[in-house]
């Protein structure tokens, strides 16, 4: 099996919602497509808090991240658990048929589950869609955009997780909440992860 073969697979950047113990709860997917005119499916870790919200609820909401997305955004849907933290709490969000829709969605599509497939490290679920809507014309984003022009990673439990190797004469720096890994000869005292847009502090040696 030649991994490489898997990245010429294309895929947006979502964020995936629903609810726990009446919760607002949700994590960042790259895996989201439509199966038929109403019905789309998902692919979610198991290890994700999400996953099990979405089997308790059978409800998810997919909103689709625009090429400009704040990297706040990412990073605390991406790199953090909502077993944590309250995700929803500091975002600019407006609430839709009861779910908190991101502001800087492009568009959104709120599903009820009709089927779910485990296979091993993730849940399929499929979803037949509720409603649904586009809530402006921003560019949407790719994961080729994420990956190649932002230099954002996998979080380990996305499905397009790969280990990478990287090597320059530069000293690497790692942040240590979403695996960003910076070359440089020296990290500057005001650098701010791109990703996930923590400080200086946060990075490590490597
Ligand atoms: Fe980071």
């Amino acid at each position: 099996m030649n991994k490489e073969a898997l990245k010429d697979l294309t895929y947006g950047v979502y964020v995936i919602s629903s609810k726990k113990d009446n919760r607002d709860v949700g994590c960042i997917a790259n895996s989201v497509m439509q199966v038929t005119t109403n019905t789309i499916t998902i692919s979610i870790n198991v290890n994700n808090y999400t996953n099990q919200a979405i089997k308790d609820t059978k409800e998810f909401v997919c909103m689709v991240l625009p090429i400009d997305v704040d990297s706040n955004i990412i990073g605390t849907f991406g790199f953090k658990s909502s077993q944590d933290i309250d995700k929803f709490k500091d975002m600019d969000t407006t609430i839709i048929d009861n779910y908190p829709i991101l502001n800087c969605s492009v568009s959104y599509i709120r599903c009820k589950v009709i089927n779910t497939i485990e296979v091993g490290t993730h849940t399929l679920f499929i979803g037949e869609i509720v409603s649904s809507d586009k809530l402006n014309n921003k560019e949407v984003m790719t994961y080729a955009y994420y990956h190649d022009i932002k230099k954002g990673k996998s979080p380990k439990n996305a499905p397009t997780y790969q280990e990478e190797k990287i090597e320059t004469g530069k000293k690497k720096y790692r942040c240590k909440i979403c695996g960003y890994i910076f070359e440089v000869d020296e990290l500057p005292d005001d650098y701010v992860c791109p990703i996930c847009g923590v400080t200086r502090d946060m990075f490590e040696e490597i």
